[in-house]
């Protein structure tokens, strides 16, 4: 059956959620079908790592919109169903259940997967974190006390981390990085973070990348480090980062090399678009391509890829200063821009000792990133150093630089 979708998104989180609500608030009033693989409602992540996994939410508080939402603007939900193949040259998308949508434009929004060790998939006892089954699968297995063994040192498995000493769990966390976090906030910082997880008890092993899952019977009971190190276990969390999601896109014509590759206005090829995870687009400013993993550059970009679509001709470049947060214990890490390959560091306001403090992320003489441990407001007042490019020399003369 071919239906006349209209307007289509594929992908129903929070891209897909704001592309869409975002056509309806600018006029659109034709046909708007949101195809969402997962079976659920359109819902959040970040609470995954954080208030689903320790309990303190439930499943339901973490629904992005309230169910008649979609009915009262309008939006053909398809849920529980993948899209399978697109034919730019049909301007049609099939679904995995046999149905076909035509569109006049098609959002992409389907953000990315969870990455897997080899040979991990199916055991007893690996856990994932990226669908509310995940973080609900993992949360059980908490409950029972296991000594848990997280894979990777970024946010979501030092968040798990987190949450599972919360819990009572026993806790290592494994990074072939030098210092947790570091890919996320710089040596400095990750540096002050793997203390406070070590001060409430997580055993951190570092600069050795794990090789394999090692199983009995079906059920992981550790890992196999490269340098031949066995650490035991009985629960492993492998948080080593997503994909995009993008493998059923193979083929289309669209250019996919890590993610969709889009132009400045978040077009990724004839009528189609691309917003969130999967997404990469030209940084306006450097020319640098960037495809960002952050739960409001998901929210923005679903929103210009709405403004584009109805604008035509008239569209206008994705301009944002990336901004991601991240909870563990009682600290609120808070970052805009982009910190990666910053080759200075400095304080502005506070201290690594105290654990609340302001920093500016410098990159070949300009201003890339600032970061702030528990101080939002003085955080929010630097932002203003992203929106333009600011050379350090400039902007410290107007700010308490401590170090
Ligand atoms: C555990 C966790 C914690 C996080 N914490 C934070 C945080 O604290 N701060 C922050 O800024 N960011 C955080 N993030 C990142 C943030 O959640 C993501 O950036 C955001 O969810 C991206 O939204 P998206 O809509 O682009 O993609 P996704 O949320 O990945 O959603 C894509 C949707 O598309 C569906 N889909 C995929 N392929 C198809 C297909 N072929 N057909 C139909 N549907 C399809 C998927 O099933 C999925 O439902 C976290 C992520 C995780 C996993």
């Amino acid at each position: 059956m071919t239906a006349s979708g209209g307007l289509v998104v594929v992908g129903a989180s929070a891209a897909g959620v704001a592309a869409a609500e975002g056509l309806r608030h600018g006029g659109y009033d034709g046909p708007l079908t949101l195809v969402g693989g997962e079976p659920h409602l359109p819902y959040d992540r970040p609470p995954l790592s954080k208030q689903l996994l320790s309990g303190v939410w439930e499943r339901e508080r973490l629904r992005l919109r309230a169910p008649e939402t979609y009915s009262d603007l309008g939006i053909e939900l398809r849920l529980g169903v993948r899209a399978t193949e697109l034919d730019m040259a049909a301007r049609r998308v099939r679904l995995a259940d046999g149905t076909e949508l035509t569109y006049s434009n098609l959002v992409l929004a389907t953000g990315a997967r969870a990455r897997m060790l080899p040979g991990a998939q199916g055991l007893t006892g690996v856990y994932t974190l990226r669908t509310v089954e995940d973080a609900l699968a993992l949360r059980t297995a908490l409950a029972a006390h296991p000594h848990l063994l997280i894979v990777g040192g970024g946010f979501v498995g030092a968040e798990a981390a987190a949450v599972a000493r919360g819990l009572g769990c026993e806790v290592t966390l494994v990074t072939d990085q030098q210092v947790p976090l570091a890919d996320a906030v710089g040596a400095e910082v990750g540096t002050m973070l793997a203390e406070v997880h070590r001060e409430r008890g997580v055993r951190i092993v570092t600069g050795s990348p794990v090789k394999e899952v090692i199983a009995e019977d079906g059920r992981a009971v550790g890992v196999l480090l490269a340098d031949g190190r066995v650490l035991r276990a009985q629960a492993v969390l492998v948080g080593i980062g997503a994909r995009p999601d993008t493998d059923w896109l193979t083929g289309s014509g669209l250019s996919l090399h890590h993610g969709i590759v889009c132009d400045s206005l978040l077009r990724a090829g004839d009528a189609v678009w691309a917003a969130g995870d999967v997404a990469s687009w030209p940084d306006p400013v450097t020319g640098e391509r960037l495809r960002i993993e952050h739960r409001t550059n998901a929210s923005e970009q679903g929103m210009t890829v709405a403004r584009n679509v109805l604008a035509g001709p008239s569209a206008t470049a994705f301009q944002t200063v990336p901004y991601v947060w991240s909870d563990q214990y009682d600290l609120k890490i808070q970052i805009y821009g982009g910190t990666r390959g910053a080759d200075a560091v400095h304080i502005v306001e506070g201290s690594l000792k105290q654990r609340a403090f302001t920093a500016v992320y410098v990159r070949d003489g300009y201003v890339t990133a600032a970061l702030g441990v528990g101080m939002i407001r003085q955080l929010r007042a630097l932002r203003r150093l992203l929106t333009t490019r600011t050379p350090w020399d400039q902007a410290r003369t107007s700010l308490p630089v401590t170090a």
